[in-house]
């Protein structure tokens, strides 16, 4: 039994012939399953009775179980899901959705854990459990959407676990996302974030720029520091992709996409915020057109080795009786800015959705 939610439209045709079923069907079922959300293979609308009987037979549709919604005070809303894949055996995931006006952005997990092992992410310390296929990426959407009845405008691949070890379901999903028939969703409004791993940022730029619907994806590098002593302390993968390679490839992004870069870069007080750091990312940031994005570092509940460790204790005992997001309230973060902005660096401030109900960039381990 195969998931019909799975399949890009192409796919569809040949599972679809193969039975020897019409091949007009593909796309009739395709739009069903994926703009209309058709919660099982009953719903799917246009289609003879015979023909669902006969569907049935071969594949299943099954939205995620939610186990727990939770709200913030801002509104952030994370999901407990637990995934339903009939070969690969459940999981539990966390999905975000943040609201800003008019805009819904979802952020989805491409894996359940992760084995990178950032020091700073409650997900890594999970370890990695198992990639997600592109049938459980993508009804992480639909099914946020069902539940809430909010269309997603935007979509990040920022939840747990890291899209480029999971690169091939990322690019089906990506696929299905955008397709015209099914979900559309324009590809200018899909980040996907990556650490930074030699030879696919390159294949990403290849892959992406060849297909129509995806050439505008955008992506983003978790910089969080341009000492590669420091970055090997946070990133202990980034020890074997050094960022001399990762900003060729970045180069090699732009000329091949045309798409701007963005650089996710977690504001660690005193540790990546020196005039060295200032002097560095104006450099960077005149690479290629890009920006960056300022994140507070959002306090964990696990034991992290210094630096981080003192930091941890403090930015805790800060929020601990807020009423306000007090993780914004920093002097220190906004001279910072300033003093980006002053050398012409493109930045914004990242609001720190979500943290309240650990939704926020890297909080999410599935424990609620
Ligand atoms: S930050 Fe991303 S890549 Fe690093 S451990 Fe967390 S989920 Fe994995």
């Amino acid at each position: 039994m195969k998931n019909l939610r799975e399949f890009t439209l192409t796919r569809l045709q040949e599972e679809i012939k193969n039975l020897g079923i019409p091949k007009y069907r593909a796309e009739q079922i395709f739009i069903s399953v994926h703009r209309k959300h058709a919660k099982d293979i009953n719903s799917i609308t246009g289609i003879p009775k015979e023909l669902a009987a006969e569907l049935s037979a071969h594949f299943y549709i099954e939205p995620l179980t939610l186990i727990t919604k939770t709200t913030s005070k801002d509104n952030t809303q994370k999901f407990l899901f637990e995934t339903t894949d009939a070969k690969k055996g459940k999981v539990k995931i966390e999905s975000v959705l943040i609201r800003e006006e008019e805009r819904g952005t979802v952020c989805v997990s491409t894996q359940a854990g992760c084995n990178v092992g950032c020091e700073f992410c409650a997900t890594g310390k999970m370890g990695l459990l198992r990639n997600l296929t592109p049938g459980e990426i993508v009804s992480q959407v639909y099914d946020i959407n069902t539940i809430t009845g909010i269309m997603p405008t935007n979509l990040v691949f920022m939840g747990m676990g890291e899209p480029f070890l999971n690169y091939e379901s990322v690019i089906e999903s990506l696929k299905i996302l955008t397709d015209k028939k099914g979900f559309a969703l324009p590809s200018k409004r899909i980040t996907v974030s990556t650490i930074g791993f030699v030879n696919r940022i390159k294949k990403f730029a290849d892959d992406i720029s060849e297909n129509e619907t995806l050439s505008n994806v955008k992506l983003a590098l978790s910089l969080h520091t341009t000492d590669n002593g420091l970055r090997e302390k946070l990133i202990p993968v980034s020890k074997s992709h050094k960022l001399p390679k990762i900003y060729e490839e970045l180069v090699y992004f732009y000329r091949k996409t045309g798409n701007k870069v963005t650089y996710e870069y977690i504001y660690f007080e005193g540790l990546n915020d020196t005039d060295n750091d200032v002097n560095r990312l104006a450099r960077l940031s005149r690479m290629i057109p890009s920006n960056i994005n300022i994140i507070p570092f959002h306090p964990v509940d696990f034991d992290l080795a210094e630096p981080l460790k003192t930091l941890n204790k403090k930015i805790h005992d800060k929020i601990k009786d807020s009423k306000e997001n007090s993780l914004l309230n920093s002097e220190n973060l906004y001279d910072f800015i300033d003093r980006l902005r002053n050398e012409r660096v493109t930045v914004n401030l990242r609001s720190s959705s979500g943290v309240d109900i650990n939704a926020a960039c890297g909080q999410l381990a599935v424990r609620n």
